[in-house]
């Protein structure tokens, strides 16, 4: 008599056990069948008692006690009796070919770790794990684009490093990614804008771009009523540039000299671009000396200092009066290096200035997108397919 026997409930409500087909160290394999007696007919409603034949369709649960579980699921093929329909019947504890409840654990698998991981640790086919994570990042995304979206952040990440661009669409007040859509052109986010209805569009109050010239078109042409920002991550990149480019030029020694660079500049690279206020007093005296012989350096750092100025200020009247101070600098202090970031200042200077007014959508929000984009990133290099790698932006938010 064997002494390691006992009963175990199966815990799927209207489901009935018809007996274990096999019970082995490996897998448990069980016979089911739906307690719904008469199951309604799909085209009129009408429950039908007659099933014409029965079929076991087999069904991935849950494991039980760590072995892999199939329900051979004897499904009725029923005749409705006033329209002639035959249908399968249906049952809500089944999706195809796992149960509801292991798919629901697919998908948390897959977002904990990757569509193979989880396929492995339940020892199902990745193709088949991720056609359920496809299927419910859909529904996801169908939900998420149904609601108001007040703050629309644009992004765009590439499927594989430098080629195959998406344009990443996020929800700036809640954080989701409603959707990643292919190429990162004016055609593709347009594309996506006309798809969410007129209704949609006209709640969006702010939306937040890079500096493409691309974005910028289907921006003004779909939602030219909301305001259009850059992101300030964005654009204090752009300002930094015309530091880099003053910095490059001081430290350049006569040719033929070695090094062929001033050592002190360039080991100072790094802490020219430090928020001064992080500063300490040793690295505060260090910049000071580099000032005193590179007066060029000094201006171009303080140049760029009154441009962090403009997001550092209360309001729009302080951020005017940073650019001021800005622009006697450039004035006086002998910077042509930034004529690129005066250009690039002018030609968007509404979509930086407007920043303040559009409540100063700079924040932890989208820092925590852009933690986002570079997991997504690295994650890339596993995905070729652009519904995979939506699939993922989806459940990763
Ligand atoms: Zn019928």
């Amino acid at each position: 008599m064997k002494r390691d026997v006992m009963s175990v409930r199966l815990w799927l409500p209207r489901i009935e056990v018809l007996g274990v087909v096999a019970d082995t160290p490996g897998e448990l394999v069980v016979r089911v069948r739906s307690s719904v007696r008469r199951p309604c007919c799909p085209d009129c409603g009408t429950p039908s008692g007659q099933a014409h034949d029965r079929r076991g369709n087999k069904v991935r649960d849950l494991e039980v006690s760590g072995r892999p579980t199939t329900l051979v699921w004897e499904r009725r093929r029923m005749v409705c009796g006033p329209c002639g329909r035959r249908f399968a019947e249906e049952h809500p504890a089944f999706e195809g070919r796992v149960t509801a409840r292991l798919a629901r654990r697919l998908v948390q698998d897959a977002r904990a770790m990757t569509v193979n991981a989880a396929a492995k640790r339940h020892r199902l086919s990745w193709r088949m794990v991720n056609a359920l994570v496809v299927a419910y990042a859909g529904l996801v995304a169908g939900h998420r684009r149904r609601r108001r979206c007040r703050v629309l952040l644009v992004d765009e990440t590439s499927i594989r490093k430098r080629h195959r661009y998406v344009t990443v669409l996020v929800n700036g007040d809640t954080g989701e990614v409603l959707a990643m859509v292919p190429h990162r052109s004016e055609a593709a986010l347009s594309g996506f804008l006309a798809a969410q209805g007129h209704r949609w569009q006209k709640g969006v109050k702010v939306v937040v771009s890079d500096g493409s010239a691309a974005y910028a078109a289907a921006i003004a042409k779909r939602l030219g009523h909301a305001r259009h920002i850059l992101d300030r991550f964005h654009v204090i990149r752009w300002f930094a540039a015309g530091l880099t480019a003053v910095r490059r030029d001081v430290q350049r020694r006569p040719e033929g000299s070695k090094p062929a660079f001033d050592p002190a500049v360039f080991r100072a690279r790094f802490l020219l671009m430090r928020r001064p206020d992080t500063l300490d007093a040793d690295e505060r005296s260090r910049l000071d000396a580099l000032f005193e012989a590179h007066p060029r350096l000094k201006a171009a750092w303080e140049a760029l200092g009154e441009l962090h100025g403009l997001y550092l200020a209360k309001d729009r009247n302080g951020a005017l009066e940073a650019l001021d101070r800005f622009a006697d600098i450039y004035g006086t202090g002998d910077i042509p290096e930034f004529s690129d970031v005066v250009d690039t200042f002018l030609a968007w200077h509404p979509q930086i200035l407007d920043w303040h007014q559009a409540g100063r959508p700079s924040n932890g929000r989208i820092e925590g997108t852009n933690n986002l984009l570079q997991v997504l990133r690295r994650k890339a290099h596993g995905f070729t397919n652009y519904t995979n790698f939506e699939a993922s932006g989806l459940l990763l938010t």
